[in-house]
């Protein structure tokens, strides 16, 4: 049904695959997301759809492998399939009559900003795109959001490519150079976005960030994906999971995302231990 086309290891931790999917292809915009099981009872993984192929009827999906069910996808091979494939989720990213971007991203998240560049390329505005990670080997996608960005940056935060320091220096810079800058687009760790929005709301440039909260169901029912911006709360599923940054409250959501560490690393372990070839 979901049957795997492609798949390669973008870095040792991040991995990507092409799915066959023509219905989402057909109809999923830029900061959308699927969901995502791998077998009858798995668990429920809501992944950005960060390519799509309309031709094809394929969608590219690029995770990084932090926990059991992440692991399980990471041993799927070309010709298998997934179980199920929920999509086009979320709200498609609103980038509302922005002509000068800066699109931010760092560690996967570079992944998930691709089709927001692509977009926005595409329809003609100016985008000026940092990517950073903390060493040469995380970093990907480098080439690809090159050619749909009219300037690029990448920073390491050992210096080991690019420039040293963090994709907030260069932002910084980009932000005191031109005052024409009218939106700044971050996805990645939640302590990145947090830091690009308090520094922008200094500028006062606009911000959207694309939240990750813990994701059930995914259709506004359960509520487990909750997030308050603007003093309301709001479900990262339906809602988002692009929000204005400057509303966000990001201490909640990080004490949120840690919640469930303990089972988490547990159920990884013994994934790792015993249960390699139970799939
Ligand atoms: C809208 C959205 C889009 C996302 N897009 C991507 C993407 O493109 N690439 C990518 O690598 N990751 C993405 N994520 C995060 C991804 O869903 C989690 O990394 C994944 O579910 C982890 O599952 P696990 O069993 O491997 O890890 P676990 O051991 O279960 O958890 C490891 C960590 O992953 C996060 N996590 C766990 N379960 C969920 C869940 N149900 N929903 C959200 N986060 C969870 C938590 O922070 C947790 O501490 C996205 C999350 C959301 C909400």
């Amino acid at each position: 049904m979901y049957r795997i086309v492609k798949r390669s290891d973008v870095s040792d931790t991040v991995k990507l695959i092409e799915v066959e999917a023509p219905l989402i292809a057909g109809s999923a915009k830029s900061g959308q997301f699927v969901v995502l099981r791998l077998k009858e009872g798995g668990e429920r993984i809501p992944l950005t759809i960060a390519d799509k192929d309309k031709n094809k009827g394929t969608v590219t999906i690029v995770f990084q492998v932090v926990g059991k069910s992440t692991m399980q996808l990471a041993d799927f091979k070309v010709g298998e399939e997934l179980k199920d494939l929920l999509g086009p989720l979320g709200k498609a990213t609103d980038f509302a009559g922005a002509k000068n971007i800066v699109c931010v991203a760092g560690g996967v998240g570079i992944a998930e900003i691709y089709p927001e560049v692509k977009e926005l390329h595409e329809e003609g505005k100016k985008v000026t795109t940092i990517i950073g990670a903390r060493n040469k080997s995380l970093l990907f996608f480098e080439k690809e959001l090159k050619a749909v960005s009219d300037a690029m940056h990448v920073t390491t935060d050992d210096g080991s490519y690019g420039r040293k320091g963090f994709v907030s220096d260069v932002l910084k810079e980009l932000l005191e150079k031109d005052k024409s800058i009218d939106l700044v687009v971050a996805v990645g760790p939640v302590i990145m976005m947090k830091v690009v929005s308090e520094f922008t709301k200094n500028y006062k440039v606009r911000t959207i960030v694309s939240l990750n909260p813990i994701m059930l169901d995914a259709t506004g029912m359960c509520g487990a994906c909750r997030v308050t911006v603007g003093g309301k709360t709001l479900f990262g599923c339906v809602d988002g999971p692009s929000f204005d940054g400057h509303q966000v409250d990001f201490g909640e959501l990080m004490k949120r995302l840690n919640q469930f560490k303990d089972e988490e690393k547990n159920s990884a372990e013994i994934y790792k231990l015993k249960c390699k070839e139970c799939r």
